[in-house]
C-alpha cells in the first residue's frame, strides 16, 4: 500500500511532531520586537537567528503547522558544490556558507538537526564541459571506478564525485530548531498590515492584531496581505518525489540523477520540474516515469515497490534567485521569498544575513543579487 504523502512526518518522534503544531492559535506576545511571518524552514531559521542575535522578543506565526509549505515536501539535499556548474558565484557562496551553518547547528543544538554527511556522485554528465572544466573539489571517475561504487549499472558511465555534502529530514530539522524558539503560534495567519510613514505599525492576524518592532515575511512566495503592495513577480513550480520499498541495492550517498539512499535502505527519488502543472494532485504518470528511470539505470530496481509518493510546489522568481531584502519603502520590514530548489540548504545562511541586517544595520555585500527591486529595473 503506497502512502500518498511525504515520508518525513512518519520519521519523527511524537515530541518532534508535537512541536510542529506548537501553541496552536495562541499568540503569547502582542508586541514582539521581531515578528516572523511563515513557519517554513526560512521562517524558523530566521526566528532562531534573530533570537540568538539578541534582537529582543521574537514571535513566529504560521497559518498551518510548521513545515506546511514547500519545506514539508522537499528532498532535503544540502549540495552546494554541484551548483558550481549552474548557479552564479554569489549564490554558490551563500550555499556554501549555509552548509557550514547547518554543520554548526548539527553540533550545537541538543540532539542536532538530523544532518547526515554524504558524498554526491553525478552519473554520466554531458559530454562537453565537465571534464575540461572541473572545479576544485570535483573528482572525475572513469566507468570502472563508477561501477565499483555502483555495481549493476545497465551501461558503463563516467561520473563526478564531490565529497562531504549533506542531507536531512526537513521536518526534523525544523522541529529541532523550533523547539528552542521563545514564542511560536501555529494556526495563526497574517491577513493585513497597517503602515504609518515608512513603518509597519500593526499586523492583523486571525488571532488579533500584533504590533511588532520589526517584521520579517518568510511566506515562501511574497505575502499577499491587505495594505501591502509588493510587486515582485513570483510563481511556483511543482515537483514529484517518491520513496521506494527497502532494497539491497547500495548507493554511495546521493547519486544524481538517480536517487539517494535513506534509512532502511529505501531510495528517495524524483524532484521533477513539472512546469505549468498547478494541480495539487499526484500525477501517477510522473511517478511511473521516475520508477522507469530508476529501472533503466539499475535493472535490479525494476519491479520494486513505491512506499511513499508525493508532490509539492517550489516558490520561484523568474530569474530563479531568491529575494532577501528590506521591503521597498519600509524601514522595519524585511522579506525573503522564492528560494525555489535550494531553500532548505540556504535557510541558515539567509537567516544569518537577515539577522545581521536587522541587528546591526549591515546589508549583505551582494545586495543587488537578492534585491526585491531587481525585476522592476529590467
Ligand atoms: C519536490 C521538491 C524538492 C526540493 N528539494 C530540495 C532540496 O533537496 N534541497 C533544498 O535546499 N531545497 C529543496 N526544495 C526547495 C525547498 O523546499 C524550498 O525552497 C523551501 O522549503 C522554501 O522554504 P520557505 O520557508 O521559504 O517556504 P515554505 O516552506 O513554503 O514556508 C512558508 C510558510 O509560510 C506560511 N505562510 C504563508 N502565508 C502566511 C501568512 N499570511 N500567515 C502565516 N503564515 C503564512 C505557509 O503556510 C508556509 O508554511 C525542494 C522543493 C520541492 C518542491
Amino acid at each position: 500500500m503506497t502512502v500518498q504523502g511525504a515520508i518525513w512526518r512518519d520519521q519523527l518522534t511524537a515530541g518532534e511532531r508535537a512541536t510542529l503544531g506548537r501553541d496552536d492559535g495562541k499568540v503569547a506576545d502582542q508586541r514582539p520586537d521581531v515578528l516572523v511571518v511563515g513557519g517554513g524552514i526560512m521562517g524558523v531559521n530566521i526566528a532562531a537567528a534573530c533570537h540568538q542575535a539578541g534582537i529582543g522578543n521574537v514571535l513566529l506565526i504560521e497559518t498551518g503547522r510548521l513545515g506546511a509549505g514547500a519545506t514539508g515536501g522537499a528532498t532535503g539535499l544540502l549540495i552546494p558544490e554541484p551548483h558550481q556548474w549552474s548557479d552564479p558565484e554569489p549564490f554558490v557562496d551563500l550555499e556554501r556558507a549555509s552548509l557550514a551553518r547547518w554543520r554548526d547547528l548539527e553540533q550545537s543544538l541538543p540532539g542536532g538537526v538530523g544532518m547526515v554527511q554524504l558524498d554526491w556522485l553525478g552519473l554520466a554528465p554531458h559530454d562537453s564541459g565537465f571534464a575540461a572544466h572541473q572545479p576544485a573539489g570535483v573528482e572525475w571517475l572513469n566507468p570502472g571506478q563508477v561501477s565499483e561504487l555502483i555495481p549493476g549499472l545497465a551501461r558503463p558511465m563516467e561520473g563526478t564525485l564531490i565529497r562531504r555534502q549533506g542531507r536531512l529530514n526537513p521536518l526534523r530539522a525544523l522541529s529541532r530548531i523550533a523547539a528552542g524558539l521563545p514564542a511560536v503560534a501555529t494556526g495563526v495567519a497574517a491577513t493585513g498590515v497597517t503602515i504609518s510613514g515608512d513603518r509597519v505599525i500593526e499586523v492583523s492576524t486571525s488571532a488579533g492584531s500584533i504590533s511588532p518592532g520589526t517584521v520579517v515575511f518568510a511566506t515562501g512566495q511574497p505575502p499577499l496581505l491587505d495594505g501591502l503592495q509588493i510587486g515582485i513577480p513570483a510563481d511556483r513550480v511543482k515537483g514529484h518525489l517518491l520513496v521506494t520499498e527497502p532494497t539491497d541495492v547500495r548507493l554511495p550517498g546521493i547519486v544524481a540523477p538517480l536517487a539517494t539512499q535513506i534509512e532502511d535502505g529505501r531510495l528517495l527519488a524524483g524532484g521533477t520540474l513539472d512546469v505549468g502543472d498547478e494541480s495539487p494532485a499526484i500525477q501517477q504518470d510522473v511517478i511511473d516515469s521516475i520508477m522507469a528511470s530508476l529501472g533503466a539505470v539499475l535493472p535490479e530496481l525494476r519491479g520494486i515497490g513505491v512506499a511513499y509518493q508525493w508532490c509539492c510546489f517550489r516558490p520561484h522568481h523568474p530569474d530563479r534567485r531568491p529575494v532577501i531584502d528590506r521591503v521597498p519603502g519600509l524601514s522595519n520590514a524585511w522579506l525573503t521569498s522564492g528560494h525555489f530548489r535550494t531553500g532548505i540548504l540556504n535557510a541558515p545562511g539567509t537567516a544569518a544575513v537577515l539577522a545581521r541586517w536587522i541587528a546591526a544595520g549591515e546589508p549583505p555585500a551582494e545586495l543587488h543579487t537578492w534585491s526585491a527591486t531587481r525585476f522592476a529595473e529590467r
